[in-house]
């Protein structure tokens, strides 16, 4: 009996050993799991200097958070390495054209964009601000002469257009309600933007870009951001794989800017 109780108690006591280390290690498993999920923004933050999209804030919010990718003042020698980042990273944008660019090897890179599910825009023809906006009647034609180049060369309709400088600069205040007005007619939208990267002056570094970019979206569910595919600075494109990254990070998904349920006008978001 005595030998019984003894076993028994020895008994109790492994399977009570076993328990407790059974938890212990389960709480090793629980902490190991939460800390690899901190770990990539922890150091994107210790790399970057700024702050990791707080993933418990997002938790709470329900309305699905996509971004609109658009890329100004292509085409240029780089859209194709921009067209291969967008492509590694799964992630649609807009490329808003300046016409007279489209022309030798970009106007099958262009086309290459659209096939690749990217949505193709009106810049401008020329980017010159006085030939621009002389005039309503010389910005009409700017948009027109660019839109139908970009039908010509590379068969794509396009139905978006965005001012050079924006829509709210001071070139076209004069006349801007009418070229607005006009384009209505002809099935023309115009698209500003809510986040900048601050990309079109100088030669910023791609860190500079990503906290203009980081300054911003996270007050926008549905941000517009505005960056440059320009042939004179590459810090844009060293910016995007890192940008594509934190924006997805922090929850967002990406679409084109027809797919937005609402325009993005200067004062109006
Ligand atoms: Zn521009």
């Amino acid at each position: 009996m005595g030998i019984h109780m003894k076993n028994g108690k020895k008994k109790a006591f492994i399977r009570n050993g076993i328990g407790i280390l059974c938890l212990f290690l389960l709480c090793l498993i629980v902490q190991g799991m939460l800390w690899t999920g901190r770990d990539t923004a922890d150091v994107w933050n210790q790399e970057q200097g700024g702050n990791a999209p707080d993933q418990e804030k997002e938790e709470g919010e329900t309305e699905k958070k996509v971004a609109y990718l658009t890329f100004d003042d292509g085409p240029s020698c780089l859209t194709s390495e921009y067209l291969a980042v967008l492509k590694e990273e799964k992630v649609p944008a807009t490329f808003f054209l300046i016409g007279e660019q489209i022309e030798g090897e970009l106007i099958a890179v262009v086309k290459q964009a659209k096939e690749d599910g990217h949505e193709i825009g009106v810049h401008t023809y020329c980017h010159d601000a006085g030939v621009i906006y002389e005039s309503e009647e010389s910005y009409i034609e700017d948009i027109l002469k660019t839109k139908e180049r970009i039908k010509e060369q590379c068969q794509i309709e396009t139905s978006l257009f965005r001012f050079p400088w924006g829509s709210k600069n001071s070139y076209v205040e004069g006349f801007k309600d009418g070229v607005i007005e006009e384009m209505k007619k002809r099935g023309m939208e115009y698209v500003d933007w809510n986040v900048s990267g601050e990309d079109s002056v100088g030669c910023p570094s791609a860190e500079s870009i990503l906290a203009n970019v980081r300054k911003d979206y996270k007050k926008y569910n549905n941000p517009v951001i505005l960056l440059h595919d320009s042939a004179s600075c590459r810090a844009t494109l060293q910016a995007l794989p890192w940008l594509l990254r934190e924006l997805k990070q922090a929850g967002y998904s990406f679409a084109t800017l027809s797919e937005r349920k609402e325009t993005c006008h200067f004062g109006e978001y």
